[in-house]
């Protein structure tokens, strides 16, 4: 997976010139007047708002709150103000050149996403961090991980120690766990972040099982690793090549009544999990590659990466252990273990790991969001995994929702996504902070990114 990430971070490079963020309206008031908001704290829509901002927080909300002369007004009647989600299992361009980290960038913003945790991050990561927050670089509130603890990168339990001091002393938010850490070196990375309070996020090594991983209080586990693994019998009797990513090839056989104990343990241990249903429903679904051949999100990628991407999917389904039914079973499992984390209290937060096979930046959020109903979300709680649940996740009380005094990150839609949650596609504008993108801005960057 690593190599494919890297692989693929060539193809949002290149030469799109970046247009610099539109004026910042710090000192000016922006007032979307006659919008419906969907504040996200309870699951309503309040209808003929007007909602005011200035500085980046929103100062007034209501039906007839007091306008300063000059400000920017944003004729919103019959559209819907929602918070802009976060997507929490992002990737950005590990790279020297800043280009293609801030094209990635504004995949995001004009996908509505006004938050991302970069999550396979080096020292130009957090160069690039200090310029989103000072304002030098338009982007998404940017969380990184460092470089990734990996069977590769950890060969020994002293080694594992001294990464987590090192990313813990260079400033990374989280510590990136990748496949290939052993009984041997994980005790000590998960015990070293605990006693300097970071988190460890992201994969669950074969050798190490869901159950140490949840014992050890992993910040939160990703892509459902190890799930699948953890409620299929006779797993302990299979080499990690035979289970297949994510327990792929196992999936058929999993028992579903040793899932409440799973959630259980997770809920018990307040374990987020991000499932980037997206991999399994786009790159290990039944379906063949050709199915994903008109997809009009692969225009922002290079041809010859489409055709990397479309080898990858053939090789799954041309893998021998791969059969129709078994695709079916693999995806049909993911989404009662997502179905169960969210009836048994374990929180979801918003990812779908893009680039990644078949899921472009930005876009592949809303296809994970739809994934989220599918899986038997209502359209509110799957908005809220990408809002309520994030704010208490990154502990930002003044985010995740539209009220009073908190953040100006809002996505303005046509439609009511709570009816449809397919409507999250519909952007009429995005504001991050005292920046208002509107359609316009967001269409002519897009355009500019487009690479066929
Ligand atoms: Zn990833």
């Amino acid at each position: 997976m690593i190599r494919k990430l890297i692989f693929i971070f060539g193809v949002l490079g290149a030469h799109a010139a970046f247009a610099q963020a539109l004026v910042s309206n710090a000192d000016r008031e922006i007032v979307f007047k006659s919008v419906n908001v969907i504040p996200m704290d309870k699951e309503t829509v309040l209808k003929d708002q007007t909602v005011v901002v200035r500085n980046g927080k929103i100062i007034a909300m209501g039906t007839n709150p007091k306008i300063s002369s000059g400000a920017l007004i944003v004729e919103a009647q019959g559209k819907y103000l929602l918070p802009g989600w976060s997507e929490m299992h992002a990737h950005v361009p590990a790279v020297d050149d800043f280009t293609p980290m801030k094209e990635v960038l504004m995949l995001y913003l004009a996908n509505g996403i006004t938050t991302i945790r970069g999550m396979l991050g080096n020292a130009k990561h957090l160069e690039l961090r200090a310029k989103v927050r000072s304002g030098e670089v338009l982007g998404p509130n940017f969380y990184t991980t460092g470089p990734a603890f990996s069977g590769q990168t950890v060969k020994t339990a002293a080694r594992g120690i001294e990464m987590v001091r090192e990313e813990k002393a260079a400033g990374y938010d989280y510590l990136k766990l990748l496949p290939g850490l052993t009984k041997e070196t994980f005790p000590g990375i998960a015990k070293t972040a605990k006693e300097l309070g970071i988190g460890m996020v992201g994969h669950v090594s074969f050798a190490v099982g869901v159950w140490a991983a949840i014992d050890a209080g992993y910040s939160s586990i990703d892509h459902l690793d190890g799930f699948v693994e953890a409620i299929t019998p006779g797993v302990d009797t299979l080499a990690e090549q035979e289970t297949g990513l994510f327990g792929t090839w196992i999936a058929y056989a999993a028992d579903t009544t040793r899932i409440p104990k799973l959630i259980k343990a997770l809920k018990d241990k307040n374990i987020r999990v991000v499932p980037t249903q997206a991999i399994a429903e786009r790159w290990l679904s039944p379906l063949p590659a050709k199915e994903y051949a008109n997809d009009p999100d692969l225009k922002y990628l290079k041809a010859e990466d489409v055709k990397s991407w479309m080898n990858a999917k053939n090789g799954y389904n041309n893998n021998p252990k791969f059969n129709k039914q078994r695709a079916e079973a693999f995806v049909s499992i993911r989404r009662k273990l997502i179905l169960a984390c969210q009836q048994g209290g374990v929180e979801l937060l918003l990812g779908c790991d893009a680039p990644q096979v078949l899921n472009v930046p930005g876009f592949a959020t809303h296809h994970e969001m739809k994934y989220l109903v599918d899986a038997g979300l209502s359209p509110y709680q799957a908005l809220k995994t990408g809002t309520v649940n994030v704010a208490s996740y990154l502990k930002k009380p003044d985010s995740g929702t539209i009220k009073t005094g908190n953040v100006s990150d809002l996505v303005l839609l046509a439609s009511n996504p709570l009816e449809n949650i397919s409507h999250t596609k519909q952007i009429e504008g995005v504001m991050i902070g005292t920046r208002w993108l509107p359609k316009t801005y967001l269409d002519s960057e897009l355009k500019k990114l487009e690479k066929q």
